[in-house]
């Protein structure tokens, strides 16, 4: 493992970030729409398909073997990372969006017309679509535990929309628009009074955050590895053994199955039901490599790093005339969101890009959260453990640069 000794140089790791974006030093910021990879993941890629690269539990050829090996010990290095009981309730999936569809769908022939299921108001679209057509599907309907103008979900309110007619209760951990973290324990605890299903978007999450799915006692979390520095394509589906017995598989295909005739066909065990046909192998290992790299800096660190830079850019950004800061909960991520009076969001990225600086402009795939604050969109900014002061004082006079050029 090549990890920079001094952390404070942790971002020497991240070749992505040697370069120079129209003349300038690059200043990622852009985290919560994608990490960046350190070399240790690049390297990985590199030496599965120069060494072992044969499809998965299917050949007994000796490539075929190793390929199975590592698919399956990074599963194990997922489980014990979240902390699943098995390794079967950790299933690769393409990503969250993925993971989330899988259970919407699973779901189909569990709800009936009249059940409701519970999403809230900061969710991105991925928590929200896959559920809304899963009422189409069933007639079940949709409810939305609202949010104060921090940004922060009204618990009461919550409290207020759960009834027996709840099955279903689908939030995210960390939003990634606004960056609050939401209380999720109170959440999947509420839940399971009125017996309904639990699933945890960690998108935005598990970047930041190690979650322990045992001790949260939620039924599904979800996440993706390109937002934990791994790959794109692949993310995974933590679900409670039951429930993946419960639910019918997803998709049919070769993997998937025990035994096929035409008259009837069987399925795998667990977690193979729900991984029909050759998945993303390298990114499935490589997956493992990300999560070994994000441990060997640690999660401690990490939170340590991000909450200071948190912190320093909210009292620098602050200091910016006419700006305004989207999202003020009590507990928060390393994701800012904000906007300056009297200009686009989309113009200051545009311009601050052409400083260096990558942030993301617009929705966030979040459009709700924008109708609340009757915004068409904002400013994000997104830091990880390898973000530096340093970029928070290029990104404050970047900005300041851009509202000069704009008012
Ligand atoms: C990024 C994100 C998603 C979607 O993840 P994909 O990797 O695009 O499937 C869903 N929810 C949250 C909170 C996110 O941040």
């Amino acid at each position: 493992m090549v990890l920079e000794k001094d952390l404070k140089n942790v971002s020497k790791d991240f070749p992505i970030l040697k370069q120079e974006v129209n003349g300038k030093p690059l200043v990622y910021l852009d985290n919560g729409a994608s990490s960046q990879k350190p070399q240790v993941v690049i390297d990985a890629i590199t030496k599965y398909y120069t060494e072992i690269n044969a499809n998965i539990h299917r050949g007994v050829h000796t490539l075929s073997q190793k390929a199975t090996d590592a698919y399956e010990a990074s599963r194990k290095k997922l489980q014990v990372h979240f902390n699943a009981k098995h390794d079967f309730e950790i299933l690769f999936t393409k990503g969250t969006t993925d993971g989330i569809n899988l259970v919407a769908s699973g779901f189909t022939t569990l709800l009936s017309k009249g059940d409701e299921i519970i999403v809230s108001h900061l969710e991105h679209h991925s928590n929200i679509v896959p559920w809304q057509m899963l009422c189409e599907r069933t007639g079940a309907v949709l409810k939305v535990i609202p949010m104060n103008n921090k940004g922060e979900l009204l618990m009461d309110e919550y409290d207020k929309l759960l009834s027996d007619k709840t099955k279903l209760v689908a939030v995210n951990h960390v939003s990634n628009a606004l960056g609050t973290i939401n209380p999720i324990k109170y959440i999947i605890d509420k839940a399971h009074e009125y017996d309904a299903v639990i699933l945890i978007d960690g998108a935005q999450a598990t970047p930041h955050i190690k979650p322990d799915v045992q001790a949260l006692n939620c039924d599904f979390y979800v996440c993706s590895a390109h937002k934990m520095c791994g790959p794109t394509g692949v993310g995974i589906l933590y679900g409670k053994e039951e429930w993946l017995n419960i639910m019918p598989p997803y998709q049919g295909g070769g993997e998937m199955i025990k035994e096929v005739t035409f008259e009837e066909t069987t399925y795998a065990c667990l977690p193979h039901k729900f991984e029909a046909g050759t998945p993303n192998i390298a990114g499935g290992i490589v997956f493992g490599v990300a999560i070994d790299y994000m441990n060997a800096v640690g999660f401690e660190y990490i939170q340590q790093q991000e909450d200071e830079l948190l912190a320093y850019a909210n009292q620098e950004l602050k200091k910016i005339q006419g700006l305004k800061l989207i999202g003020t909960a009590q507990e928060k991520v390393s994701v800012i969101s904000f906007n300056i009076e009297g200009c686009h969001p989309y113009d200051i990225g545009t311009i601050v890009d052409k400083l260096g600086v990558a942030v993301r402009t617009g929705h966030h795939c979040t459009q709700p959260i924008m109708q609340f604050f009757d915004i068409p969109g904002t400013i994000r900014a997104s830091f990880m453990f390898y973000n530096t002061k340093e970029d928070v004082d290029v990104l404050v006079s970047a900005v300041k640069k851009a509202k000069m050029m704009l008012l």
